[in-house]
């Protein structure tokens, strides 16, 4: 069976502003384009890119899924480093450090990165490219309608289906140890660290009205960055099952 990948990106005015992909079945293919057509409201600009996978690995589920809400989101950044520092053995002055980046751009230029800071345990930040970062995509749901049935059902969304099958890509990497984020959204303040098998959403995260977000993949020292950003720009990923909702 063909598979293909659809990778979709709007803005307006020269604005980002909606980018969602796909792994879908050649059958499948028509559909998705017209979902992904009627996804941004209003947009001045379309790329759609299709194009066939040649190999697919599987993750047999997910990461397990648990929520927590606090009282602020200051709270909640002191929960996620420590919680980090006991993943990764990495300083949390330096977590918390690299955190505030995060909520105030993390691009040399002041803006928010393209993709994701890389940390390892040494707390060096060492992705080649700080204005991009490195960005995870080529991974989907192997039934995506059903699995994203099941978390609306449990109060989670769409975004929540899409950070879910980055985040479990990105553990299913042998480097990769732990990841923070936030969205760039102003008005979307949940945020998650995923780790020990485990995607632990956070609620607030970031304080309403920041513009400012970022994804921050903690690695061992041993990493690989040459295999590391190719099995996660290139690798295809299906996720057959979602795991554990705890
Ligand atoms: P989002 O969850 O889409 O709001 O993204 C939050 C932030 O994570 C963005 O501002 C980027 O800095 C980063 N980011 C978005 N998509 C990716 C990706 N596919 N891989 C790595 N980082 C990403």
């Amino acid at each position: 069976m063909s598979y293909f990948s659809i990778k979709m990106r709007a803005s307006l005015s020269g604005k980002h502003i909606s980018g969602s992909e796909r792994i879908v079945k050649e059958e499948d293919v028509r559909n998705v384009i017209d979902q992904l057509l009627k996804r941004p409201k209003i947009f001045d600009f379309m790329n759609i890119k299709i194009q066939k996978v040649e190999s697919i690995d599987y993750i047999k589920k997910s990461l397990d899924i648990m929520s927590i809400t606090f009282s602020d989101f200051e709270k909640a950044n002191e929960f996620a480093a420590d919680l980090i520092n006991k993943s990764t053995g990495i300083d949390k002055g330096k977590i918390e450090e690299y955190i505030r980046m995060i909520h105030t751009g993390a691009s040399p230029d002041g803006e928010v990165m393209r993709g994701a800071m890389v940390v390892n345990r040494k707390g060096e930040r060492i992705e080649m490219d700080k204005f991009r970062g490195v960005r995870t995509t080529n991974v989907d749901y192997r039934d995506r309608e059903r699995i994203k049935s099941i978390l609306l059902g449990k109060g989670y969304t769409e975004r929540t289906l899409d950070a879910l099958a980055i985040a479990t890509k990105n553990l299913n990497c042998e480097y990769i140890l732990a990841e923070y984020c936030i969205s760039d959204d102003p008005n979307y303040i949940h945020g998650y660290v995923a780790t020990y098998g485990r995607y632990i959403r956070l609620y607030p995260l970031k304080d309403r009205g920041n513009t400012k977000g970022g994804r921050i993949y903690f690695v061992d020292d041993d990493v690989n960055l040459v295999k590391l950003y190719h099995y996660l720009e290139n690798n295809t990923i299906l996720i057959e099952d979602l795991g554990e909702i705890v």
